[in-house]
C-alpha cells in the first residue's frame, strides 16, 4: 500500500453513525504527537506545531498556541502559522518526493534516472571528490551556500566533510540576496530586528518596499493589533499591494524613486525645524567636519604626525573650537556640536583648510529635493510627502523595510536615505521604532559545537572562556571598542581563513558574469570608468583576499547543493549557470527531499529526510526570540537520511576510498596539512557525535553554557515545550548586533545600547554614518544619499519587473503542494495592468511572452488594477520545470550587481561572513511583452 493511500485511508466502520459523522472521528484519532516546525527560509520562521501521527505516519498537523505573554497589555504571538505550515505533511508524499539515491542515466536535464544504492552512490561521489583534491585542491569542492532550508543546524552539519577537507562555500548572504547594503553602509550593521510584539508599540508603522501581508503571515496580526493600540499604517510602494489594502494611507512611489522621496521628507523635517538635534548630534556623524578642499573627513592624520586615520572632528560651539569627536562612545560630555557654519582648521604642515559639518552639506543637498521638485521624480504629490514628515516626526515610527530595495540596483541609495529619515526624527533605539532587516544568533551552541575539541560541556566551558578572552583582548587593544566591535573586527578575521567565500569573484570568473557586469548600458551610467577597472583596483588593493580562491582559470570541480535550488534562486539563472559553469563541473550532487529543478540537472540526487522526519531546530531569530524544536516525529521515508547520516556516510567512503588509493594526507591553500585517515574519527570525535540526537542535544547544552538558553535546558526538555525563549544574546555578531538588554518580560527593539548607553557604532566613524568619504563613493557623487535612477536591466523595454516573496510557497517548496496550489491559478503568471493589457491586446488567463536583450519566458497574464501601469508583477518561487522550455523569471534577469559594492579598506566596508559584499539586482528588470499562441 503506498503511504499515500495509507493516510487517507479510513479507519474501520464502528457502530450505525452516518459516513460525515465517521469521517469527522477519524480525523480526531491519532496515536501519537510530536513538535514539528518547518525550519525553512520562510522568515522568521520558527512556528510550533503539533504533528499528530497514526499508523506510523503523519496524519495532520496544527498551530500549536503554546507561546506565553510576554509583556503584560501586549497581545502574544499565538497562534503562530501559515497555510504553508498547515498542509506541510502534504509535502512527506507529493509526487516530486525522492526515496532514493538517484544516478542520472541520460544527458544532465534529460529526466533519466537510475536508482542506486547509497553506497555506490558514495563510492563514486568519494572517487569524484578525491579527484578534485589530487588535480585541482581541495577549494574545487565547492558547496553553495544554500538557504532552501534557512540554514538551520542539519545542512549546517551536512557540510561538516566538505569543511573538514577545505572545500569552498559560498557566503548564504550572496546567494539569497536578502542583504541590505544601505543599512550596512550606514549602521556597520545590516541587521536590527525588532522582536515581533514589539511593532505593537509603534505609533507610526510604515510598510516600505515590503508586503508583510504574504511574507510574514504568522505576524502580520502585531500590524492590526498596533492599530487596535492607536497606531496608524501606511504603505509605500508601487502597486496597491495586498498589505496596502490594509493600511491607513497608501503611498505609490514610482518604482525606483524610493530615495527621492525619502530625501524629499528629510528635507521637509530640515526646512520645517522638525529635526531631533540631540538625536542627530549624538548618534550620528552629522555634525562631523569634512574638508572642503578634498571633500573628505577632516582626520588626526591630517592635523598632527602620526595622528589615527579614524579619529574624527566637531566644531564645539560652547568652547567656540574644534575637537576631537569622541571614538569609545556617543556620549558628548559637554560638547554642543555644530551642525552649520564652516570653520578653518591647521593641518600637520602648517597650512589651513576650510572645514564645514556634514549635516551642511546635506542640507544643500537636500535643496534638490523639495517636495514640488521631488514629486515629479516619485509621483507622490508635495502634501502627502510633507504630511508623511510631519507625522514621522511627531510619532514613535518604525519602517517595515523588505528586502526589495537591497535587490534594487541603487537600493543601497534608498535604504540610506530611509535611515536618514529614522535619523533625522529620533526614531531608533527605543519601544515601537527603528527598521528591520534579517538576523540570526542566539543559538551559540551550534557554533560552540564545531569550534570544541572534545564532547561535553566543560570543553564547552573552556571555547567560552577562551572566546571571552579573545574579546576582552581585541577591546583592550582598541579603547574605542565594544563586544560589538570586537566581534564585527574578529569576524573579519575568521572570514579570511574560513572556507567561505564572497561568490561575486566566482560568478566573475566562472559563471560567465564577467561579459554581462562590464556592459556599459546595464550599469549606472554616471559610472566613471568600467566595470573592470573596479575590480582590478579591488583585486590590486587586497579588498577581497580570501574570496578569490577560484580564480581565473581554476574553476570548481564539484559541487553540492544540499537543501537549496541554485538553478531557481540564481539571478540570471540557467542562462548563465548551465552554459558558463555547468560544463566545468565533473559532478554535481544534489541532496533534497523533493526533486528540484537543480535535482533535475544533477548527476546524483540523493534521498533527504523531510522536516518531520529528523530532529533539527529553526534558525533564531530575534524577531521571535525562541528556540523552535522540529522533531523527527516519524522515521525517514525510503531510504531518505538526514543531512547528518549523508555527512557521516560520506566521511566514512571518503576515507576509505582515500586510503585504497594511498591518499592519506594532503595540504590545503593556507598550508594546514589534511588527514584523511581518522576522517569519521574526527568528525564524530571517536564515534561521540555519530548519533544525531545526541548532536542536538550537545548543541542545546552548550548553549546553557554559553548562556544563551535557561539552566537545564535539554533535547529532552525540548521535547517537551517544543521551544524556549532565549535568556541573552550570546556572542554570535548578528545577535550582538541588536545592541539591546534582551529582557524576559520586554519586547526587544534593538538599539537601545547606542541610545541609552551611548555605545558607538561599528561604522569608520563609530556612528551611523551617512557620509562615506571612500574615493569610489565620492568618484560616484554618493558619499551622501543622492536618487540616482536605475539602468535599464535587460534593454530599453517600457515594462519593470517587480516581486517578492509569494503568499504560496516558501521559495519554491510548496508551489507543487496540491493543498496550495488549489488556492491560486495553480501555474505561474505575471500581473499586468489592464491599460497594458488592452495595449498589448492581452486578455486575462492568456499566455504571454515576456522577453527581453538577456532571454525570455511564457508565463500566464492576471490582469488586475491593482499593478500600476508599467508594472509587471512574478512573485518568486516558480520551480523553473513549471514554465515552457523550463525558461523562468531569472532567465530574464542579467544578474548585475552594482560595482561600488567591490569596494573595501574602508572602517566597516569590508568582507566578513555574511555581511558587506556584492549581491546580484533583480528588481525593475525591463521587459516586453507579448501574446502568444
Ligand atoms: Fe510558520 Fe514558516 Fe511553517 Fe508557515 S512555513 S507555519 S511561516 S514555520
Amino acid at each position: 500500500m503506498s503511504r499515500r493511500s495509507r493516510r487517507r485511508t479510513p479507519a474501520a466502520r464502528s457502530g450505525s453513525s452516518p459516513a460525515w459523522e465517521r469521517r469527522y472521528r477519524e480525523r480526531w484519532r491519532w496515536d501519537r504527537v510530536g513538535w514539528g516546525s518547518h525550519c525553512v527560509d520562510c522568515y522568521p520562521t520558527n512556528c510550533p506545531f503539533r504533528v499528530y501521527v497514526r499508523d506510523g505516519l503523519v496524519a495532520r498537523e496544527e498551530q500549536s498556541g503554546s507561546f506565553r505573554t510576554i509583556e503584560q497589555g501586549v497581545p502574544d504571538m499565538n497562534p503562530a502559522g501559515c497555510q504553508k505550515g498547515a498542509s506541510w505533511s502534504q509535502l512527506l508524499d507529493g509526487q516530486e518526493r525522492v526515496l532514493y539515491p538517484l544516478k542520472r542515466a541520460g544527458e544532465r536535464g534529460e529526466g533519466k534516472w537510475q536508482r542506486v544504492s547509497w553506497d555506490q552512490a558514495l563510492t563514486e561521489i568519494a572517487d569524484a571528490m578525491l579527484d578534485a583534491i589530487q588535480d585541482a585542491g581541495p577549494e574545487s569542492i565547492m558547496r553553495v551556500g544554500s538557504p532552501g532550508e534557512g540554514g538551520t543546524q542539519s545542512i549546517i552539519l551536512a557540510g561538516a566533510v566538505m569543511n573538514r577537507l577545505g572545500g569552498t562555500v559560498t557566503d548564504i548572504q550572496a546567494e539569497i540576496n536578502d542583504f541590505n547594503p544601505g543599512l550596512y553602509i550606514t549602521f556597520g550593521k545590516f541587521d536590527p530586528v525588532a522582536s515581533v510584539d514589539d511593532w505593537f508599540h509603534s505609533e507610526l508603522l510604515i510598510t516600505w518596499a515590503n508586503n508583510p501581508v504574504f511574507s510574514a503571515i504568522p505576524w502580520y496580526h502585531y500590524a492590526t493589533e498596533a492599530r487596535y493600540n492607536g497606531a496608524e499604517l501606511v504603505t509605500i510602494g508601487p502597486d496597491y499591494s495586498p498589505s496596502a489594502i490594509h493600511t491607513d494611507c497608501f503611498v505609490p512611489v514610482r518604482i525606483g524613486s524610493d530615495a527621492a522621496l525619502a530625501l524629499s521628507i528629510c528635507q521637509v523635517l530640515v526646512e520645517e525645524g522638525l529635526v531631533d538635534r540631540p538625536f542627530v548630534q549624538d548618534q550620528t556623524d552629522l555634525p562631523f567636519l569634512v574638508r572642503t578642499d578634498t571633500r573628505r573627513f577632516l582626520r588626526a592624520s591630517d592635523v598632527e604626525e602620526g595622528g589615527r586615520e579614524d579619529q574624527f572632528y566637531v566644531y564645539d560651539a560652547r568652547a567656540g573650537r574644534i575637537v576631537e569627536a569622541p571614538r569609545g562612545t556617543l556620549a558628548l560630555n559637554g560638547v554642543d556640536p555644530a551642525l552649520e557654519g564652516t570653520y578653518r582648521s591647521r593641518l600637520a604642515d602648517g597650512s589651513e583648510v576650510e572645514v564645514t559639518p556634514v549635516f551642511a552639506l546635506l542640507r544643500q543637498r537636500l535643496e534638490a529635493y523639495r517636495p514640488e521638485e521631488a514629486s515629479k521624480v516619485c509621483g507622490v504629490s508635495p502634501e502627502v510627502i510633507r504630511l508623511l514628515a510631519r507625522k514621522i516626526a511627531r510619532r514613535k515610527t518604525r519602517i517595515l523595510l523588505g528586502w526589495t530595495t537591497g535587490k534594487s540596483y541603487h537600493g543601497d541609495l534608498m535604504e540610506r536615505a530611509i535611515c536618514l529619515v529614522l535619523a533625522l526624527s529620533g526614531n531608533w533605539g527605543s519601544k515601537g521604532t527603528g527598521t528591520r532587516s534579517w538576523a540570526v544568533g542566539m543559538f551559540d551552541g551550534m557554533f560552540l559545537f564545531s569550534a570544541k575539541p572534545a564532547p561535553g560541556q566543560e570543553a564547552t566551558a573552556q571555547v567560552v572562556a577562551a572566546q571571552r578572552a579573545m574579546l576582552e583582548a581585541a577591546k583592550a587593544a582598541d579603547p574605542g571598542s565594544t563586544d560589538e566591535i570586537a566581534i564585527a573586527e574578529l569576524g573579519y578575521a575568521g572570514a579570511r581563513m574560513g572556507g567561505m567565500i564572497a561568490p561575486a569573484l566566482f560568478w566573475y570568473y566562472h559563471c560567465g558574469y564577467r561579459e554581462v557586469w562590464n556592459r556599459p548600458e546595464w550599469n549606472d551610467p554616471a559610472m566613471p570608468r568600467p566595470f573592470d577597472a573596479y575590480v582590478q583596483e579591488a583585486l590590486s588593493s587586497e579588498w577581497w583576499v580570501g574570496s578569490d580562491q577560484l580564480p581565473e582559470g581554476k574553476p570548481p570541480r564539484v559541487l553540492f547543493e544540499i537543501g537549496g535550488n541554485l538553478l531557481r534562486r540564481q539571478r540570471g539563472g540557467q542562462n548563465m549557470l548551465l552554459r558558463y559553469l555547468w560544463p566545468k563541473l565533473r559532478l554535481i550532487v544534489s541532496m533534497d527531499w523533493r526533486m528540484s529543478t537543480t535535482g533535475l540537472y544533477s548527476d546524483f540526487v540523493l534521498p533527504a529526510a523531510q522536516h518531520y522526519e529528523k530532529v533539527n531546530f529553526c534558525y533564531t531569530s530575534p524577531h521571535v526570540m525562541n528556540l523552535t524544536l522540529s522533531d523527527r516525529v516519524v522515521p525517514p521515508a525510503g531510504e531518505s537520511k538526514s543531512e547528518w547520516e549523508f555527512s557521516l556516510m560520506l566521511a566514512r567512503k571518503v576515507e576509505e576510498r582515500a586510503k585504497a588509493r594511498g591518499l592519506l594526507e594532503y595540504q590545503n591553500r593556507a598550508g594546514m596539512t589534511i588527514r584523511l585517515d581518522g576522517l569519521y574519527d574526527a568528525i564524530t570525535m571517536n564515534g561521540a557525535y555519530a548519533d544525531e540526537d545526541r548532536v542536538m542535544d550537545e548543541m542545546v547544552r552548550d548553549s546553557v553554557v554559553a548562556g544563551t538558553l535557561p539552566e537545564g535546558t535539554t533535547l529532552e526538555t525540548m521535547r517537551e515545550k517544543g521551544h524556549v525563549r532565549f535568556t541573552d544574546w550570546g556572542v554570535s555578531p548578528m545577535a550582538l548586533a541588536q545592541a539591546s538588554d534582551l529582557k524576559p518580560d520586554e519586547t526587544h527593539s534593538p538599539f537601545r545600547w547606542h541610545t541609552e548607553k551611548k555605545m558607538p557604532f561599528p561604522t569608520l566613524t563609530r556612528r551611523a554614518q551617512f557620509y562615506i568619504d571612500h574615493a569610489w563613493f565620492l568618484e560616484a557623487g554618493e558619499e551622501l544619499p543622492v536618487h540616482k535612477e536605475a539602468p535599464s536591466l535587460g534593454g530599453d523595454y517600457p515594462l519593470a519587473i517587480t516581486g517578492g516573496h509569494p503568499r504560496w510557497s516558501v521559495n519554491s517548496m510548496n508551489m507543487t503542494n496540491w493543498v496550495i496550489l488549489n488556492t491560486h491559478r495553480g501555474r505561474p503568471f505575471v500581473m499586468v495592468n489592464p491599460q497594458d493589457a488592452e495595449a498589448r491586446g492581452i486578455e486575462n488567463g492568456e499566455t504571454v511572452r515576456v522577453y527581453n536583450d538577456v532571454s525570455s519566458m511564457d508565463i500566464e497574464a492576471k490582469v488586475s488594477p491593482t499593478v500600476r501601469p508599467g508594472q509587471v508583477i512574478i512573485y518568486n518561487g516558480w520551480e523553473p520545470y513549471q514554465f515552457r522550455r523550463w525558461s523562468d523569471t531569472s532567465n530574464v534577469e542579467p544578474g548585475m550587481v552594482k560595482w561600488l559594492h567591490l569596494a573595501g579598506g574602508y572602517g566597516h566596508l569590508r568582507y566578513r561572513a555574511m555581511h558587506w559584499q556584492p549581491i546580484p539586482i533583480d528588481r525593475a528588470i525591463r521587459v516586453e511583452m507579448a501574446k502568444v499562441g
